[in-house]
């Protein structure tokens, strides 16, 4: 396989509809959506009467404002499935978010709705250069979280040879790679990086292994992590986008002719971009809180659902959809170090931006007395871990402190260890800031 460019003819034609076409459908989805959601979840209901809204308000696009959001807190409170549209016996599958900040969410689908997110899934890996035929390597994990299955069964519908390895099991997954020969990989940055190191150590170099390209989501990664990801594996790194609550991975995802941010597929999801202290919608361009409406989902349909990640809505490139930017990142992951708000992504863009570090990293926060300190652990590349004296890497220290301090507006104590000092992750997203404060009450 090489990266293949989609032509005209091979996508589903609302990818390159009119803006118009694109509206009216939006429209009348939304207006479905916002009614199934009111006649059939109790406390949605509930939140649009106290907000004197009714879904006969709903006639154009713009008069969803007007209407609550629904939010993490509305799936926690009625956990597991108050939320849920449809009669449980209608549900064909659960899946739940990973947690990462908190208790888990519990989603259900109908089988219209795996339907669709196989298809959304067929066809973002398609928009990744994927093709009917190709073998595609799954090492999201399998079970409660969305990636793993939400992957296999697109992989399936686009028509290919689906490898479903799960996350973990290193060496395993890099022999059946060099075994099996797969075309492309699914899988989080982060183990990316962590399979990527295990091909270094058996002395494989990128153009000998058969992967042409990786299609990366759950957390965020800069552009400095997709040229790091791109050169160690030797293939084109593609940012797919979603979440658990609006569906799974799948909700956008890049085209690999532009790869200027992944595409929101909308017409099964309608994004809004809000000022995070207003809830005020802002215009396409400003940078907010993303914001989804599901058009099309019966099981748990989302209502102004806020993800909490930072972002901003693009012009359209590749298809006639409208794009997002790479995450900056979610608005709990944000730390605020000594007023400075400072997010992981903006850490890790200075450490790649020196090529003897890897894309492994670590941030600790800790304070003294009223004052937040940060430690940024990085690590040498394998090729040179042990060979640089110690005046050289206190140097790169330095500097890398430098850049920081420059670029983003904090003190850091930076350690640059040896190669694999760090712990890696072995089961999907990486743990990157340790943050050893006393909670504040
Ligand atoms: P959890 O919220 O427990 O981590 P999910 O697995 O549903 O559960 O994670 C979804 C979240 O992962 C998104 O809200 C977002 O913060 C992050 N994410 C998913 N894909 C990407 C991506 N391509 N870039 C950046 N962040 C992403």
């Amino acid at each position: 396989m090489t990266a293949r460019i989609p032509t005209p003819g091979e996508l589903d034609p609302i990818e390159t509809a009119s803006r118009d076409e694109i509206s009216a459908l939006q429209l009348s989805r939304l207006q479905w959506s916002v009614r199934h959601t009111y006649d059939n979840v109790a406390p949605y209901r509930a939140k649009c009467e106290a907000q004197g809204v009714h879904p006969d308000d709903l006639r154009t696009l713009a008069d969803l404002s007007r209407f609550p959001f629904m939010t993490k807190a509305d799936l926690r409170d009625n956990y597991p499935f108050g939320l849920f549209a449809v009669p449980r016996q209608q549900v064909q599958r659960l899946h739940a978010s990973s947690g990462t900040t908190g208790k888990p969410v519990v989603v259900g689908y109908t089988r219209n709705d795996l339907n669709n997110w196989a298809d959304l899934v067929a066809r973002s890996i398609r928009a990744a250069g994927v093709r009917a035929g190709d073998m595609v390597h799954v090492a999201y994990g399998y079970g409660m979280f969305t990636g793993g299955l939400g992957a296999h069964y697109g992989v399936e519908r686009l028509g290919c040879t689906v490898v479903p390895m799960s996350g973990g099991q290193t060496e395993k997954q890099v022999q059946q790679i060099l075994d099996f020969r797969p075309d492309a990989i699914m899988v989080t940055p982060s183990y990316s990086l962590v399979i990527a190191e295990e091909f270094e150590r058996l002395g494989i170099s990128p153009d000998e292994i058969s992967l042409k390209v990786g299609i990366f989501g759950a957390e965020p990664w800069g552009q400095g992590m997709r040229a790091e990801i791109e050169r160690k594996l030797g293939i084109d790194a593609i940012d797919i986008y979603g979440l658990t609550e609006v569906m799974g991975p799948g909700v956008a995802c890049e085209c690999i002719e532009t790869k200027d941010g992944p595409v929101i597929w909308e017409d099964h999801f309608y994004p809004e971009i809000i000022d995070p202290e207003t809830g005020e919608v802002l215009p396409d361009g400003a940078e907010g809180e993303l914001v989804f409406t599901s058009l099309t989902k019966e099981a748990f349909p989302v209502i102004r659902y806020r993800t909490r990640d930072l972002t901003r809505l693009l012009p359209p490139s590749a298809r006639a959809f409208r794009r997002m930017d790479k995450i900056v990142g979610r608005s709990d992951d944000m730390l605020i170090v000594r007023g400075v708000n400072v997010f992981p992504t903006q850490i890790e863009e200075q450490i790649l931006r020196e090529p003897r570090l890897t894309g492994n990293y670590q941030i600790v926060l800790t304070r003294d007395g009223h004052l937040d300190n940060v430690e940024v652990r990085c690590e040498l590349q394998r090729e040179i871990s042990g060979k640089i004296g110690r005046g050289p890497t206190e140097d790169m220290a330095r500097a890398l402190a430098h850049r920081i301090k420059t670029n983003i507006g904090i003190s850091t104590l930076v350690k640059v260890m040896e190669f694999e000092t760090l712990p890696r992750t072995q089961t999907g997203k990486a743990r990157r800031v340790i943050d050893q404060r006393p909670k504040q009450l």
